[in-house]
């Protein structure tokens, strides 16, 4: 087999991967390097799918509020809103919520329990209080991940499927990597492996326990009234479960579950989808006609939950892409741009020229220890 050299080699082509070769392929060359044959396989064909500025606090938002108008632009939003709901026991949750709005400029109403029931019909009496944060929208990750491909492999980018990494090694001043399609040889590594990225900085000798990953479960449920299409998506302030609707009157549901796993082909576990319909009869008057299908991807977080974009303080040449969490669809466009910056080390562009790069750097990760 003959030898790939390359500027640029990215570890995974799921959206991190895919939205960050997008970005650079016209200014390096790029090799994208793809364990599955179907890049998607993993977090990026698993999620719900959608664009919400509050999810994942103040520490995300500056991704998700910049790459709104980039998704936009995309085409790939579709309106939806959210209700974070609450029940007594979810009153100051609620509360914070509204602050942490509030302080992040993100439009919300609050609805007493008449708004509530209007906008959520079939939601127990229990459920007193809701905060509307209308801005959220359905993404069409399929397309967008799509896209991202398309448009790197138009300005040359390589992709490799079917092409584990088994191993890289420090050559002069780059990188050899041993793939089963074959060698590649770089300048720089970018380490886009999403639940893996902990197993591919151990291989390249960079600090290895940064990321962690999670399970996280959807079931996919017929119910009775079905939902109607424009139910918002209906989030629990004390995160026991979320739910929107999907196409046919079927709903969308998690229990919100976070369980920490090491990095494999994740599957549903039955008592995840059993605590998710309790919480869901617990919250709707509605009746589980059948249960279609159920899936289960892996979040992947640094200790502090924010995204790692940078070089590594320690392994020259090994660049971090990774611990994009639950947020890694709708902070991607933001997300890759601000990367390419610092890739290239070239200054951002206006989208995220503003947002403070140094938060999401892998130093920051090794100083919190
Ligand atoms: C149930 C669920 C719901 C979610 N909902 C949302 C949502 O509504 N909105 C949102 O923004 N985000 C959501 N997320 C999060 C989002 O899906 C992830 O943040 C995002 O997909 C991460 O993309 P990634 O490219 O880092 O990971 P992945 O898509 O997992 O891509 C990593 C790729 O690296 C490849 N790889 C790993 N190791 C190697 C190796 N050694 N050699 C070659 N290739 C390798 C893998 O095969 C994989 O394809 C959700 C996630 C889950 C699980």
């Amino acid at each position: 087999m003959s030898v790939i050299r390359t500027d640029i080699a990215i570890i995974g082509a799921g959206m991190a991967g895919a939205s960050l070769a997008a970005m650079i392929g016209d200014r390096a060359r790029i090799v994208l390097i793809e364990r599955e044959a179907q890049p998607g396989y993993h977090s990026t064909g698993r999620s719900a799918a959608f664009w919400q500025e509050s999810y994942g606090g103040p520490q995300v938002q500056p991704l998700t509020t910049a790459s709104g108008p980039l998704l936009k632009a995309e085409g790939v939003l579709h309106p939806r809103g959210t209700i974070h709901v609450a029940d007594a026991d979810g009153e100051r949750a609620l509360e914070s919520l509204a602050a942490e709005l509030a302080g992040g400029g993100i439009d919300f109403t609050v609805l007493d329990r008449a708004a509530l029931e209007a906008a959520v019909p079939g939601i127990r009496p229990a459920f007193r209080r809701g905060i509307g944060e209308p801005s959220c929208r359905d993404i069409d990750v399929a397309m967008l991940h799509a896209r991202f491909l398309a448009r790197a492999r138009a300005a040359g980018t390589t992709l490799l499927v079917d092409a584990p990494l088994d191993g890289v090694e420090r050559v002069g001043g780059g990188w050899r990597l041993a793939t089963r399609a074959g060698e590649v040889r770089a300048d720089v590594v970018v380490n886009a492996a999403g639940a893996w990225a902990s197993a591919v900085a151990a291989m390249a000798g960079a600090m290895p326990t940064l990321v962690q990953p999670f399970r996280r479960t959807i079931v996919q449920l017929a119910v009775d009234p079905p939902t109607v299409p424009d139910l918002p998506l209906v989030m629990d302030a004390r995160g026991r479960f979320y739910f929107k609707p999907e196409a046919g009157g079927r709903l969308w549901l998690s229990p919100h579950d976070e369980t920490p796993v090491d990095p494999h082909d994740v599957a549903p576990e039955e008592l995840d989808v059993a605590v998710a319909i309790d919480r869901l009869e617990q919250a709707v008057e509605w009746r589980v006609v059948k249960r279609e299908r159920a899936w289960a991807g892996l979040r992947s977080f640094a200790p502090d939950r924010a995204p790692i974009y940078g070089f590594d303080p320690h392994a020259p040449g090994f660049f971090w892409c990774a611990g994009q969490g639950g947020f890694g669809i709708q902070t991607a466009p933001a997300g890759a741009m601000l990367a390419a910056a610092l890739l290239l080390r070239q200054p951002p562009p206006e989208p995220v020229s503003a947002i403070d790069a140094a938060r999401y750097a892998p130093d920051r990760v090794y100083r919190a220890g």
